[in-house]
This record gives structure tokens, C-alpha cells and sequence, in this order.
């Protein structure tokens, strides 16, 4: 799933080479997948629009057509889009595009899974989920203060609350695993068991960590933007490899399918009592 340092590349990846860039084909090439709550038909409604600022909120991506058009993506677990040459093949699960001089910029999903609005600005808010997102997890304001206060209410076990997009957006699976082994802490810890030190790790892992990874995947996704690179992490997915910092072999469950990467030694807790 993409979350922060993915959309953050792919949006950076995107402004530099679309803004005010006009919109002269475009086609669905399957049908629902673009929801327009603007009423009108999509792929006739935004040719001769142009690219405004791309903006990113938690893992939603947020693509002005200009004037007064929006196109809100929630690419959930399988959606990316794909900057390409025009002649570029077309991948065979992609739904649609939309392409002007020398760029296509199209839309691939590979089981259907995202979420793709097509609205007027003052229709934002109709958009399911997007404003019920709580803070951007790389929002520089937020500060440990808050941080625990948000908390307060939430039960459970750390790793649960810290992936809850109305608790804090951007973060899902794979660099909850990362924020975590960075802070130390446990990701079966429960939130009553955090100590100010485990929250103080927490607050300054958050910020470090995906800004980290964007700065790799720069490296990596770019012109590619359409491939998934995870294979750098450090705990996620590499159960049974020897954590980077002390050497022990990484611990990997999948409690609710969901897979938890982890060292035991650098994040110690017991699964049932803390
Ligand atoms: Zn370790």
C-alpha cells in the first residue's frame, strides 16, 4: 500500500513535470473506476483543463484540474499511476489516462482496490474519509505534545493506533514496523504501557524515518514511478534476517493477516502481558 514516502515521491515526481501542463486526450478505458460527483462526463469533462498543485493528505493524493475540477486519488493497496511516454504500452489493468503534449499519466490498479473522485472544490468534503483524516504523520507542527494527547482516548496495542488514518494519516503496515523499531518500542505494546521515553522515540521515529525513506526512494521510484520499493526497509517483511542494529534474527507474526516485523531485543515486551 502506499503510504507517505511513496505519495510524497510520486507527487514531487509529478509537479515538476506537470504543472500547467494541458490536458488534450484523454479516455477511461474501463469503466468505474472514476467516480465524478461533478456530474459531468469525465474524460470529455477534462480536456483542455490543466494541471494545478498536486497535494497530498494522509494516503490521499489530491490532483487540480484547472479551473474548478479536482481529481482526489486513494490508491488503498493497489492503485498507482504511471508517467510515461505516449507510445508507452499500455499496461493491461490500467483504467484510464490522461495525456497532453508528450505525457500520458495514466491510472493502473492492479485488483481494483483505490478510490478515485472527480469533483468540484466545494465537493471535497463528499469525498468518503477525507476529511475524518486526523494530523499528516509528516506534519512538521505536530508536536509530542499533542501527539499525546491525540492518544488519550485510544486502547490497544501501539502499532493498531499509530496505523488508524483519524488518529494520525499516511502511516500503514509497513513503515509502522519501521517508526517502531527505530523508537524501540514494541509494536504489541498497549498504549497505557508507553513510558514518556517510548513516546518521546515515537514522536521524533515518525518524522525521521519517512523522511528517510523519501530521500531513498527519490533515488529509486523516479522515473518509475508506478513500482513499489520496499525492499530497503530495515525490519518490515525481513522476518528471520538479522536486525541491523544488534544482530538478533527478526520476529515476524501475522496477528489480524496482518504481517508485524520486529526485533524482540531492541523491542522488548511480552505479546500478552504488557
Ligand atoms: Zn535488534
Amino acid at each position: 500500500m502506499p503510504e507517505i514516502p511513496d505519495l510524497e515521491v510520486i507527487r514531487r515526481f509529478l509537479n515538476e513535470r506537470l504543472l500547467g501542463k494541458e490536458i488534450t486526450r484523454a479516455a477511461e478505458l474501463r469503466p468505474a473506476m472514476v467516480r465524478s460527483l461533478a456530474g459531468e462526463d469525465f474524460a470529455a469533462d477534462v480536456i483542455g483543463r490543466r494541471f494545478g498543485t498536486l497535494t497530498r493528505r494522509g494516503k490521499m493524493l489530491t490532483l487540480p484540474l484547472e479551473p474548478g475540477r479536482l481529481l482526489v486519488v486513494h490508491p488503498m493497496l493497489t492503485g498507482a499511476f504511471q508517467y510515461c511516454d505516449p507510445t508507452a504500452k499500455v499496461a493491461k489493468r490500467a483504467f484510464f489516462y490522461l495525456g497532453g503534449e508528450g505525457f500520458d499519466l495514466r491510472y493502473i490498479d492492479e485488483k481494483q482496490m483505490g478510490l478515485v473522485y472527480y469533483v468540484r472544490p466545494e465537493q471535497l468534503s463528499l469525498v468518503p474519509r477525507y476529511d475524518d483524516q486526523g494530523p499528516d504523520a509528516l506534519d512538521a507542527g505536530l508536536t509530542y505534545e499533542q501527539l499525546v494527547a491525540r492518544l488519550k482516548p485510544y486502547q490497544g496495542e501501539i502499532k493498531g493506533i499509530l496505523t488508524r488514518g483519524e488518529f494520525i494519516a499516511g502511516i500503514g503496515n509497513a513503515y509502522v514496523d519501521e517508526i517502531l523499531w527505530e523508537a524501540r518500542v514494541s509494536p504489541f505494546k498497549r498504549r497505557k504501557a508507553l513510558t514518556e521515553d517510548d513516546l518521546r522515540s515515537i514522536h521524533a521515529a515518525i518524522p525521521k524515518v519517512l523522511n528517510e525513506a523519501i530521500d531513498v526512494l527519490r533515488e529509486r521510484m523516479v522515473p518509475d514511478i508506478h513500482v513499489k520499493v520496499r525492499d530497503f526497509l530495515k525490519v518490515h517483511r525481513k522476518g528471520g534476517e538479522p536486525c541491523p542494529r544488534c544482530g538478533h534474527p527478526i520476529s515476524e507474526l501475522t496477528p489480524n493477516q496482518r504481517i508485524t516485523s520486529y526485533c524482540r531485543h531492541c523491542q522488548p515486551g511480552s505479546l500478552l502481558k504488557n
